[in-house]
């Protein structure tokens, strides 16, 4: 039989993350790859979704989520941000925010409409926009100073008369950084000249360090009219596994977006939204802790990579490090990446899969530190051998 997958999608067959996921445990490495945390989150609203379960709280929860759910949403993002989400109408429970972002992007796509995102970027934005029949325009983010970000004029360039969307993920995964203001103000402009409307993907939104401040965008004068602004418990709580996220804009784009997920899923899993609405009334002291456990270990991570001889881009937030591998004398971090676990025991991401055009991140390579210290320190004293290989090696 000739492939059955959909021309479409034949270019996302089988992701970086199970190849290397798979390599860990066959070789026993460890495993710097995955983007999920090896702690559970805070207890009390663990708790709560085993009473939701126990107390018979198991049939189809209402199709825009939990009440709830959707009032702490609202009450989160006014106490916050200062943005005022009405929890009728204006706010919408997903399946994650991976759910969000597709049923967007499906939402508000005709076949042939553009969407930009930067790359490199989250690997579901270029199958969401694929599955749309939409074309996805990258526009570049690159180390200046210390820190990945855009040239406005690449941003502006990447602008056609098809152009519906862009995809805004800040604190940004894979590269750590955390649009400034500024940035921000460059994307706002760009969507008001041009009437798109951002997709803004901030499951990073609480992590952030060194007291760097997440601006949502829709935030900043005329976005929220404009913004579709999505966020998930995974990354806030800990809680990747329970895949609940929501989606909060003005009524017409929550709309769109609910008419395409009732028919992606209809509704997201009932108990895990009860123990959410818990986590978010009651739960961020424990995020702040969490939040400055990450800083702790990034710094730890960061510091390991530097001794063992990378350049490491240090993030503002999110669970990751980019760092570049050529002062090792690696150039391909697809290369490395397949070799690191017979050279050091230790698994990594190659920052190369997240763009659309490889060859402008082939040099770097993700490294996650949402892991116990021990193990952020096992794999440190590991990667250490790359150096002195080299140096054996001359
Ligand atoms: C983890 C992650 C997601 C997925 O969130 P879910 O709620 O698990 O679907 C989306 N975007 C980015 C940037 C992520 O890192």
């Amino acid at each position: 039989m000739s492939d059955p997958l959909a021309a479409r999608m034949r270019a996302f067959g089988t992701t970086i993350f199970a190849e290397m996921s798979a390599l860990a445990v066959r070789t026993g490495s460890i495993n710097l790859g995955q983007g999920f945390p090896d702690t559970d989150g805070p207890a009390a609203m663990l708790e709560r979704a085993v009473a939701a379960i126990g107390g018979g709280f198991n049939q189809y929860p209402p199709g825009p989520g939990v009440p709830e759910l959707r009032q702490a949403v609202s009450e989160h993002h006014g106490d916050h941000y200062g943005l005022a989400y009405d929890p009728d109408g204006e706010v919408l429970v997903t399946v994650g925010a991976t759910e969000a972002i597709a049923a967007a992007v499906l939402a508000l796509c005709e076949p042939g409409d553009e969407v930009i995102a930067f790359e490199p970027y989250y690997d579901s934005y270029a199958a969401s926009v694929a599955l749309a029949g939409a074309v996805l325009r990258p526009v570049t983010l690159r180390p200046v100073e210390g820190r990945f970000t855009f040239d406005p004029a690449e941003l502006r360039a990447a602008v056609g008369p098809r152009t519906r969307a862009i995809l805004v993920n800040s604190p940004h995964n894979p590269t750590g950084t955390v649009f400034t203001r500024a940035e921000l103000e460059e994307i706002a402009l760009l969507c008001q000249e041009h009437d798109l409307i951002a997709v803004t993907d901030e499951v990073y939104e609480h992590l952030t360090f060194d007291g760097v401040e997440h601006i949502p965008l829709a935030t900043l004068p005329g976005m929220r009219e404009r913004t579709v602004m999505i966020s998930s418990a995974g990354k806030t709580f800990s809680v990747t596994g329970w895949k609940t996220g929501w989606v909060c804009a003005p009524p017409e784009l929550v709309r769109a977006v609910q008419t395409v997920k009732q028919f992606l899923t209809f509704t997201a899993a009932a108990p895990w939204q009860l123990a959410v609405a818990y986590g978010l009334r009651h739960e961020l002291g424990w995020v702040l802790s969490l939040r400055a456990d990450l800083q702790a270990k990034r710094d730890r991570l960061t510091a390991g990579l530097s001794a063992a001889g990378f350049d490491v881009y240090r993030p503002a937030g999110t669970y990751f490090v980019q760092t570049d591998i050529r002062p090792l004398g690696f150039a391909d971090g697809l290369a490395l990446t397949r070799e690191l676990p017979s050279l050091a025991g230790v698994v990594a991401i190659p920052t190369q899969v997240f763009y659309a055009r490889p060859e402008r991140g082939s040099h770097f390579v993700r490294f996650a530190f949402c892991k116990q210290d021990a193990v952020i320190d096992e794999a440190v004293s590991r990667l250490t051998r790359l150096g002195k290989a080299e140096d054996g090696s001359g």
